[in-house]
């Protein structure tokens, strides 16, 4: 390679015996060296000619150039580094099988990579970066490797930064008393790769102590998937090298945003979704939960009309939240474990068996698993059963019924178990709803960061909801013709007539409040309406028979302008 770094000849072309007339080239710049060497090969030239091709450019100068082969620094990945029993591959590949990756296939993208890499070339040729600090003499270009030298230069560093390579002579950078004489010194000029930079970060800012950045190795590192040739790999590769182990505990890939067709993001063709923007239309809570949402180990796909889902979806969280605060505004003091109604500890069951669910979802980092859980079951028990049948008794019963307390004792744990689940998610709802929750709730927490996880109480189980779950269902199909026909508004308007031995649940009142009707019988008087089938059992729906109470809307009174004896007595 006889080609210096400004692109002329060096000494070396005499030795390589190539040209009559080496010394006209040494220091001839190699672009002015064509038209010699034509002048040379004299009538053993054949033909000559000129064609127009592509040729690399300095994207800077747009001044060609050209490939030289030249000497750079490598880290040996099979050699064994000092104090290791393993090379640095076997290190780097052992550190690998104690990191938990998220998602599983990771792991078999980063581990070959660490099989088939070569040695791992760490200089640059840049004018400005980390230094790679060695000294060389300048007769012979022998690097010195001298531990009196390097401490002192790095001590330099430590006080002065990594420029002092820079700005300091060589004998400033030399240790007092040295054996070298500076004159006879050359700095070496190359700069650092700057994966080593970025992959050494967990010696900065977690082991150097400088820092209160957590412990390495670090829990989590976390990054785009095109990561395991780049951050990823330098940080296992320096952490094996050093300490022989990870600098990751756990690794978390994530692929890119794109657009709802899965395509990049570009400006010329208009689908870029900004971050900034979306903060400003639909705040951070919604581009967050955007992200919890996204199945983020492939793709992310965001656009206007998958954040309008996301905000529905955010309302939905934020609205049952609201219900079941204002439920529970006045409630003091939980109720005992033993005073919960069937109705309450069905619910109860199932949220804690859901929110343990979800919880693990999300400490596998499995958020739109733990989400699409949790909006089920706030979808469908929570806010489409409990938080409907059990507004006769949070509405209509006395304040302090024992009833009405039990269901808000259990409305309250559930939306404190709850609020520690999302709140990591939706930081700022979290504590917007601390600020309006009961004291009972907020306990000594003053204000988000205090919020911690606690599961639902565990109380006695309850009713098998199969077969509920199934008449209801079938009841409220059977009735939404009535209501569609507009021969019905309410169904309070009906009372439901059949078998009851079927329903699982004993209380007569908690029945009714499950169908949300005014009586549950053996036969009804009243006109029947509709008729719906569980189990082989046939039920019939059937006008109320009594009047309807003024004061709680359910038949259950015996005139219209008077109210029912459950309300007499409340008022009273
Ligand atoms: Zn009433």
């Amino acid at each position: 390679m006889p080609v210096d770094e400004r692109g002329c000849y060096d000494e070396s072309v005499r030795g390589l015996n190539l040209l009559p007339n080496p010394d006209e080239f040494v220091g001839m710049h190699i672009f002015k060296a064509n038209e010699p060497i034509l002048e040379l090969l004299g009538d053993n030239l054949l033909k000559q000619s000129k064609f127009v091709h592509s040729y690399p450019h300095c994207w800077r100068t747009k001044k060609p150039l050209i490939y030289r082969a030249t000497n750079q620094w490598f880290i040996s990945i099979d050699d064994k580094p000092e104090g290791s029993s393993d090379t640095l591959r076997e290190s780097a590949l052992n550190a690998i099988e104690d990191v938990n990756f998220y998602p599983k296939s990771s792991k078999n993208r980063l581990k070959p990579m660490i099989e088939g890499r070569p040695d791992w070339c760490i200089s640059r040729q840049r004018s400005w970066g980390v230094p790679i600090a060695f000294f060389r003499i300048k007769s012979t270009k022998e690097v010195i490797f001298d531990a009196n030298v390097l401490e002192h230069i790095a001590a330099l560093f430590d006080t002065h930064g990594a420029d002092a390579w820079y700005s300091m002579s060589n004998a400033e950078l030399l240790p007092a008393g040295s054996k070298y004489n500076p004159d006879d010194l050359e700095k070496i000029s190359d700069i650092l790769d700057v994966w080593f930079d970025s992959g050494s970060t967990w010696n900065s800012v977690l082991s150097s102590g400088n820092y209160d950045a957590g412990e390495y190795p670090a829990s989590l590192y976390i990054e785009g998937s095109d990561q395991h040739r780049g951050w990823f790999q330098s940080s296992l590769l320096l952490s094996s090298a050093v300490n022989q182990v990870s600098p990751y505990k756990t690794l978390i890939t994530h692929g890119f945003t794109v657009d709802d067709k899965g395509e990049k993001m570009s400006k010329s063709k208009g689908n870029v979704v900004a971050p900034d923007k979306v903060i400003k239309q639909y705040g951070s809570e919604i581009l967050r939960l955007w992200v919890a949402l996204s199945n983020y180990q492939t793709d992310l796909k965001i656009s206007d009309g998958i954040l309008k889902q996301t905000a529905e979806q955010y309302r939905k969280i934020r609205n049952t939240f609201r219900f079941l605060l204002a439920n529970v505004d006045d409630l003091e003091a939980y109720v005992e474990a033993n005073e919960y109604g069937e109705l309450d500890r069905w619910i109860l069951t199932k949220a804690r068996e859901v929110f343990a669910s979800v919880k693990s979802s999300f400490d596998a980092y499995d958020f739109l698993g733990g989400f699409a859980t949790l909006n089920h079951f706030i979808t469908n028990e929570l806010s489409g059963i409990y938080m409907d049948i059990t507004k006769d008794r949070l509405y209509c019963e006395d304040k302090n019924d024992a009833v009405r307390r039990a269901t808000q004792s259990a409305m309250a744990h559930i939306s404190k178990s709850m609020l520690g689940l999302v709140a990591p998610v939706l930081t700022y709802t979290a504590d917007e709803i601390l600020e309006y929750a009961p004291a009972l709730f907020k306990g000594d927490m003053e204000n988000v960061f205090d919020l911690v996880y606690v599961e639902v109480p565990e109380v006695e189980k309850s009713f098998d909801d199969t077969l509920l779950l199934e008449a209801r269902v079938k009841f409220s199909e059977a009735v939404d013709k009535l209501k569609k026909e507009k021969l019905m508004k309410s169904t309070l308007e009906v009372e439901i007539a059949g078998d009851m031995s079927i329903f699982a649940i004993s209380d007569s009142k908690d029945l009714e409040d499950w169908f949300v009707v005014s009586a549950m019988k053996a036969s009804s008087e009243g006109e029947q309406v509709a008729t719906f089938e569980v189990e082989g059992k046939t039920f019939t729906v059937h006008k109320a028979t009594a009047a309807k109470c003024p004061r709680c809307w359910r038949f259950t009174s015996t005139a219209e302008d008077c109210a029912c004896e459950r309300c007499f007595k409340v008022v009273a």
